[in-house]
This record gives structure tokens, C-alpha cells and sequence, in this order.
């Protein structure tokens, strides 16, 4: 039966996954992404090993990536401090770069892509509004629009959502030494600010708070900052490095811990869209990356009417780590459990081993 070919929206892992398995099994995929150049996405950037199996299985290898080594997690709480070894080697390495590295693996294995071309909504008939006033009716369409939902494809309100802050720490000689190949987690009341150094030796700090939280401290993230850095001497070291003009992201409304085992036929929801992992366990790339391969691979075979069973399949592969990272991350978020999950990993530093595979999806 003739296959027209796959649309794509957003290039981001999700996308240009399947992007690039698409173009390597013979199809000739289009992305349409709605940023007119590429920009650095609201991300801690830890890229896990899982995650790094994903990039090879892409054809982009652990030694081509040019990220920071990360083999440690360090977790802060108060006083308390504590260490554990990752279970294998990780790396740090900024969006910017890792999405431009997929773009252009996406481009060389066939895939087309147009740059500043937003979908503004989804209809009933299938058929897709594009802010340009286009209408589009394709046949198979790949939804891996991230954070940012499309209209007629919403993943619901939640009460108290995250919200993802993200500022970059200079490059400096004592900041490489405070945080060397650690990834590090600052656990406070309300919510967590990952560290971890990245390719250029800047750090990457990014934090997924409670609205609650941050409208208590003042509602602003140059507020928060500055309550927190006050209570936490640990986190104030590392603010040391923040350039007084640094320019804050943000982003509203996560739904950490969404997942949907519904679509349509000729739908594929990938990332973000399809299963919306807890930031903390550091794996939302690697399901990103994992559900574009899948998604591709059940096209490949069925065509669009293969889109529900992918969905229910990858719904179900995405229970296990993340309801794990939801019990981790609410852990994490009261200073209580904080201490206690610290005390628990020195004192059994299995336990974290078994926290880190229980939070990655699997093959
Ligand atoms: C605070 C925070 C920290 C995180 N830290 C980590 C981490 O350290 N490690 C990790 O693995 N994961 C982390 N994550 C999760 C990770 O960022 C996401 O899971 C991942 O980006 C999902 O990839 P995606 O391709 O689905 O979406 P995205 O990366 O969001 O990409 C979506 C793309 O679609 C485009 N787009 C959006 N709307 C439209 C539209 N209407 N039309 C066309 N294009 C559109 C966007 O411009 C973007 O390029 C973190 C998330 C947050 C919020």
C-alpha cells in the first residue's frame, strides 16, 4: 500500500528520533519546527547512559559527543551532604548542542525540515491548523511538540504544578572544582535545583519548583534565587558564579508524571506528549529518544494505523520509571524525606542503584 509521507512536529529529541529512523528505514519525513533557530531548551542537560544508547542506536556516538563526564550524583539537603556513584557513565552537555547534533543527523539521513513554521491546532478530522493560516491534512502525523501543548491535543491542568527555572553559572576554575563530574541536587521545601557542568565548563543550573513555592518566595525567579541562596550555603557557593546581567528562563505548568495510552490512528504522540517523566531522575531525554525510535519503528511496519498499539505499548513501557521518579521527586521536595533519602544512599549506596535503573526506561 503507497504511505504518503510522515509530518513531524518540534525538533526536538522526540522529533528528530524519529525523524532520522524514519529517513534510515526509506520514508521521507518532514519536520516542521517552530522556532526559527534552534535555542537552548529549559533542560538540565544530564545525559544518561540509557540515553546514550538511544544517541548510538541513532548513529551518534558516546565518543562524538563532545558532553562534560559525569559519573556521580551528590545530593544536598540543609547540612546534609551525601555521594554515590552512578551505576555507569553519564555526561552533561547542553540542548544546543545536542539538539543541533540530532537536526543535522535528522537532515544527512534524508528527513526534511522547516525552521519557523509553528501548528497552532488539531481538529477533530485529523486535519492541522498552522499559525500561517495553512491547513494540513496528513495522513500520519508525529506530535513531539514538548513542553508546549497543541490546542484540541491538551494534557490537562494539575493542581500545584512545577515550574522549570534554568540559569547558567560562569565558567570558572573554583566552580569546575566545586562540582567536578558530579551531578548534583539540591533538595529544598517545595522543590530541587539540579548543577552539573556542561561542555563549555558553564553550569547548568536548572530547577523544577512548585508554583506554591515560588509565589511564597516573592513570585519571581531572581526572588526565589535569592531566598534560596540565603538558606542554602551550598546552592549560595554555586550562585557566586551567576553573572549579575544572566538572563533567567522559565517555563509554567510541567505535568510531571502524565502519561496517555490514547490517540488516534494516523496520531503518534512522542516525549513530552506521550509521557512526562519527573526531571529529577534525568531520563526525559532518553524517553524522548525512545518513544521517536519506537514511534518510527511501528510506522515502518504498520503505517498509520499502527499508531494505537505504539501508544498503548509505550504507555505501558513508561509506567515503571515514571511512577518512580514521581515517588522520588515527592521525596525530594519535603526537607524531611530529603535528609532521609540522603542517609539511606550512604548508608546503602545500592539503593541508589536501584533508583537510577528503575527510573530509565527499558529497551
Ligand atoms: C527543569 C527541567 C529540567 C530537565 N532536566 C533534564 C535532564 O537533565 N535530563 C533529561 O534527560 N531530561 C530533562 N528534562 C526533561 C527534558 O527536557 C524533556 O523530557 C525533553 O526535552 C522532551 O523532549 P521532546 O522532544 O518531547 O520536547 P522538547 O525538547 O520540548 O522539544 C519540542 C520541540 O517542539 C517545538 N515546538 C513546540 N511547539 C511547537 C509547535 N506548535 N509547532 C512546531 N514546533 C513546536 C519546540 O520549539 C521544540 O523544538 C528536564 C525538564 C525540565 C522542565
Amino acid at each position: 500500500m503507497r504511505r504518503t509521507s510522515p509530518l513531524i512536529l518540534g525538533a526536538g529529541p522526540a522529533g528528530t528520533a524519529a525523524a532520522i529512523r524514519l529517513a534510515q528505514g526509506g520514508a521521507q519525513p518532514l519536520i516542521l519546527e517552530a522556532q526559527v533557530e534552534k535555542g537552548d531548551a529549559i533542560c538540565g542537560g544530564f545525559i544518561s547512559w540509557r540515553t546514550i544508547q538511544s544517541l548510538e542506536a541513532l548513529g551518534l556516538a558516546a565518543d562524538d559527543l563532545p558532553g562534560h563526564p559525569v559519573s556521580r550524583v551528590t545530593l544536598f539537603c540543609g547540612n546534609s551532604v551525601g555521594e554515590t556513584p552512578l551505576p555507569a557513565q553519564a555526561m552533561g552537555i547542553s540542548r544546543y548542542l545536542l539538539d543541533r547534533m540530532l537536526i543535522d543527523r535528522a537532515v544527512s539521513a534524508g528527513a526534511g525540515i522547516e525552521m519557523g513554521v509553528a501548528a497552532k491546532a488539531l481538529h477533530e478530522d485529523g486535519s492541522l491548523s498552522l499559525k500561517d493560516g495553512t491547513t494540513l491534512a496528513p495522513e500520519s502525523l508525529f506530535v513531539a511538540t514538548g513542553k508546549h501543548d497543541l490546542r484540541g491535543l491538551g494534557r490537562g491542568r494539575f493542581d500545584d504544578p512545577a515550574v522549570g527555572i534554568r540559569v547558567r553559572l560562569s565558567p570558572h576554575a573554583t566552580l569546575g572544582r566545586l562540582v567536578g563530574g558530579a551531578i548534583e541536587l539540591h533538595l529544598f521545601e517545595g522543590g530541587y535545583a539540579g548543577l552539573m557542568l556542561q561542555e563549555d565548563g558553564s553550569g547548568n543550573l536548572c530547577m523544577a519548583v512548585r508554583k506554591s513555592r515560588l509565589a511564597n518566595a516573592g513570585g519571581s525567579p531572581q526572588a526565589l534565587l535569592s531566598v534560596l541562596g540565603e538558606a542554602h550555603p551550598h546552592l549560595a557557593e554555586r550562585l557566586a558564579f551567576l553573572p549579575s546581567d544572566a538572563s533567567i528562563d522559565a517555563i509554567a505548568a510541567i505535568p510531571y508524571g502524565w502519561r496517555t495510552s490514547e490517540t488516534r490512528p494516523g496520531q503518534f504522540r512522542l516525549g513530552d506528549q506521550a509521557a512526562c517523566i519527573p526531571s529529577l531522575a534525568g531520563e526525559g531525554n532518553g524517553l524522548a529518544l525512545a518513544s521517536g525510535i519506537r514511534a518510527a519503528e511501528a510506522w515502518l511496519d504498520g503505517g498509520a494505523t499502527a499508531s494505537c498499539d505504539y501508544q498503548r505499548r509505550f504507555a505501558d513501557a513508561t509506567w515503571r520509571p515514571v511512577s518512580a521518579a514521581r515517588t522520588l521527586w515527592h521525596l525530594a521536595e519535603s526537607e524531611g524525606s530529603g535528609k532521609f533519602l540522603i542517609k539511606a544512599t550512604q548508608s546503602a549506596p545500592f539503593l541508589a542503584k536501584v533508583a537510577a535503573s528503575l527510573t530509565r526506561i527499558g529497551h
